[in-house]
């Protein structure tokens, strides 16, 4: 199936285009982008004139960042083509709505992907803790914005979510493994004084589980979900790609690249299918992090 990427920045380089280059199910036949371009492939800078341009293209896979995707996703619905969208879905929980609903009408697949919870150890964690209780969990994010969004103001602009453009993959492998809907409980988020979106914030769920993310740790990085439970202690450590129970690693790795081969071959299987996927529960709870949040104004912040 042709399919088309829009916005080539850095996640579309590094994850989708080698996922689509090695994809059996997939052939990038357009891309479209203001700056970016992929060797060998017909590039575009509007959508709109990719989607009249090239019918035969029945697929759009958009890695813009969440603020200007919402047009994007409207018109290639409108066009009548299948939808792939980045994680965070949308900036806002209504435009996705919207999104589900105008794909629904339109009558073609809509797949809000959660590139986290196709890491490779989250299936065996879920399978593990089914039937157990969980007495408190911990989760640790923390890694260096200056690496993973080198010189992206976006992130830290309105609609961005900062530190929670990270977090949101650790609430999403979080409300795959827990059989019972988390609830936030409180938050505290730390805006550099100069920005809109925190750099760092502290959560505390039902369930006795907590999470801290924090965008400015230099040196190691860490992905880190820790578990008591009544069968003892489990972890799903780099971001979800490795499971230790009891302290001893039982699946996985320390690699992250079958992430984004597996959402591809989801959304060939959705679009064979005529069905679409848009669990919004990780962005529920980033958005009710944002309503609930004690505000700390923190050191200005520079890339
Ligand atoms: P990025 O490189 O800053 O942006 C991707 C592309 O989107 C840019 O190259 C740009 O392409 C286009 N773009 C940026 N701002 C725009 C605007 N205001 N209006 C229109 N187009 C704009 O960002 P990224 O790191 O690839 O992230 C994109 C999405 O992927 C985000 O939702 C992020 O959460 C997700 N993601 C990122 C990572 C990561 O490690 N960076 C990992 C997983 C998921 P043109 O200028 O060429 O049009």
């Amino acid at each position: 199936m042709k399919i088309a990427l829009a916005g080539i920045g850095k996640i579309a380089l590094d994850q989708h285009v080698p996922a689509l280059e090695a994809s059996p199910d997939w052939e990038l036949a357009a891309t479209v982008s203001r700056h970016g371009a992929v060797e060998g492939v017909e590039p575009f800078t509007d959508i709109n004139a990719m989607l009249d341009a090239r019918p035969d293209i029945g697929t759009v896979s958009l890695c813009l960042p969440p603020v200007p995707r919402y047009a994007a996703a409207e018109a290639v619905l409108r066009a009548g083509r299948h939808l792939m969208l980045e994680k965070p879905p949308g900036a806002t929980l209504a435009e996705v709505h919207a999104l589900a609903d105008l794909a629904e009408r339109q009558g073609v697949t809509i797949y809000a992907t959660w590139h986290s919870r196709m890491a490779m150890a989250v299936g065996a964690a879920r399978d593990w803790l089914a039937g157990k209780t969980i007495h408190e969990g911990r989760i640790t994010w923390r890694e260096d914005v200056r690496k993973w969004h080198p010189g992206q103001d976006w992130i830290f602009e309105a609609g961005g979510m900062g530190v929670f453009d990270p977090g949101i993959n650790a609430l999403s492998i979080l409300t795959e493994l827990l059989p019972e809907p988390l609830r936030l409980l409180s938050a505290d988020l730390d805006f550099p004084a100069n920005r809109q979106a925190p750099i760092a914030a502290r959560l505390q769920f039902s369930q006795r589980i907590s999470a801290d993310f924090d965008f400015r740790q230099e040196g190691p990085q860490t992905w880190d979900m820790e578990f008591q439970t009544d069968a003892g202690p489990m972890a799903l450590r780099m971001g979800g790609n490795r499971l230790e129970i009891d302290g001893r690693h039982v699946q996985g790795a320390d690699d992250i690249m079958g992430e984004y081969p597996a959402l591809y071959a989801r959304m060939a299987e959705l679009v064979r299918g005529g069905q679409s996927e848009t669990d919004l529960a990780p962005m529920v709870l980033v958005a009710d992090a944002f309503t609930l949040g004690r505000r700390n104004t923190v050191a200005d912040f520079q890339f």
